[in-house]
């Protein structure tokens, strides 16, 4: 059998006319021979009456916290309504077909709710259900536990659910169907001439994706990635032949740049002026205790700097500032990274970026860098500037 996985997010889904899209989409499949298997997310964006950040709002009109528990049965319907409505417009085009719960896919995870680990796969039903001439169509997003209880996989999951099932399933491809035409160098809705990368390496697309572009989900590429299953990101809308993500090398020096906002930067120095490498354990483990999250670490004698989450900033002025430290807290910022594995063998890389930024007045608070990523902190306001400068003095 000749499995090919397609997986088509909210904004394809969310209208008659892209669920017509998508249905052109998946008999063409058919047509060439493949068993089809459809992951769907939930239709539409925030507003949209089913959409995940709809039904997230709708439940906080309840004044009161939301179990993570019930909390995923309720966002889990999002998806489960959308498999509905996309086998019935395949039915009503004469072609048969069956919606499935993540859970009924056979998907198990782990119990932690709003971001659970999938720990197996029992294909079993989808694969009885293609023999049976069916095209099966799968609620993204979604998986179910040991115990029968429903979960979910973090937002942008429904990608993670394709990988997964191409990957189980020995797909010959998993096609990612979104609503720009594959992967750019950088979001257009940011650079509305960012050009698109035709092919791509799992390694350039999962550090692209770990540092924010969330064009495809990094959980999904690195899955895809351990049974080297190719991965086409397409358009819903156009024929465009969207990027190819497999195995290979890259000797581009940027590929393309990525970008998070939400931040918030931490500088701590000590009250006495020492702040050793005692404190630096202390510091990280009373964060890592909480369950705060770091990142952009820089240790130098007398400070230590980091970043979080925005909404995390609060907290942990909370727990260092009683600890006797000083402790400035920058809220509103935003990380840049420049992508590119050839970058470690050319020198002034740095050089360059550092001086664009300087020359376009755009403060730069902290970089840090790997062989393959170099990353910057500026503040949230200046971030589509720095990412058009660095765009045009890299030539994407
Ligand atoms: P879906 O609902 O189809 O999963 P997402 O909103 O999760 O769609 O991802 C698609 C969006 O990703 C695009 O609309 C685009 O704005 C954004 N994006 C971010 N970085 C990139 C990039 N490098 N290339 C293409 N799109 C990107
Ligand atoms: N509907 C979920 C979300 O909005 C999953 C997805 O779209 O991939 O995060
Ligand atoms: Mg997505």
């Amino acid at each position: 059998m000749r499995i090919i996985v397609q997986k088509f997010g909210g904004t394809s889904v969310a209208s008659a006319e892209g669920r017509e899209r998508a249905l052109t989409k998946i008999i063409k499949a058919k047509e060439e021979g493949f068993s089809v298997v459809v992951v769907v997310s939930a239709m539409g964006r925030n507003g949209d009456p089913y959409a995940t950040d709809t039904l997230i709002n709708l439940v906080k009109t309840i004044d009161v916290s939301v179990n993570s528990r019930e909390m995923d049965l309720l966002i889990s319907c999002g998806e489960i309504i959308s498999t509905v409505m996309m086998a019935q417009t395949l039915e009503k085009a004469g072609h048969p077909a069956v919606a499935l719960s993540g859970g009924q896919a056979g998907i198990l995870t782990d119990q932690n709710f709003g971001e659970a680990q999938i720990i197996g796969v029992d294909p079993k039903n989808i694969l009885r259900r293609l023999g049976e001439g069916n095209i099966v169509i799968v609620a993204g997003f979604q998986g179910m536990t040991a115990d029968g209880d429903i979960t979910t996989l973090g937002r942008g999951g429904s990608d993670t659910t394709a990988a997964t099932l191409g990957s189980a399933l020995e797909a010959e491809v998993v096609e990612i169907y979104t609503d720009v035409d594959g992967v750019m160098t950088v979001d257009p809705r940011i650079v509305p001439e960012a050009k698109i990368l035709r092919n791509l390496t799992y390694q350039e697309v999962c550090e692209m994706a770990n540092n924010g572009a969330k064009v495809v989900h990094p959980r999904a590429v690195a899955i895809a990635r351990d049974k080297k299953v190719p991965v086409k990101v397409k358009s819903t809308f156009t024929e465009d032949s969207g990027t190819l993500i497999c195995d290979g090398q890259s000797d581009r020096v940027i590929t393309g740049i990525a970008f998070q906002a939400g931040i918030g930067r931490v500088l701590v120095k000590a009250k006495n002026g020492h702040l050793g490498p005692e404190d630096s354990v202390k510091i990280f483990k009373v964060l890592a205790g909480a369950g705060i999250s770091v990142d952009m670490n820089s240790i130098s004698p007398g400070q230590i700097s980091f970043v979080v989450k925005q909404e995390a900033l609060g907290k942990v002025g909370d727990l260092l500032l009683p600890e006797g430290y000083e402790v400035e807290l920058l809220p509103h910022c935003a990380k840049i990274a420049l992508i590119g594995v050839g970058m470690q063998d050319v020198l002034g890389i740095m050089a360059r970026v550092v001086e664009t930024l300087h020359k376009h007045n755009i403060k730069l608070f902290q970089t840090v860098d790997s062989e393959i990523t170099i990353s910057c902190l500026v503040l949230e306001d200046q971030m589509n500037q720095a990412i058009k400068v660095l765009y045009n003095e890299f030539g994407l």
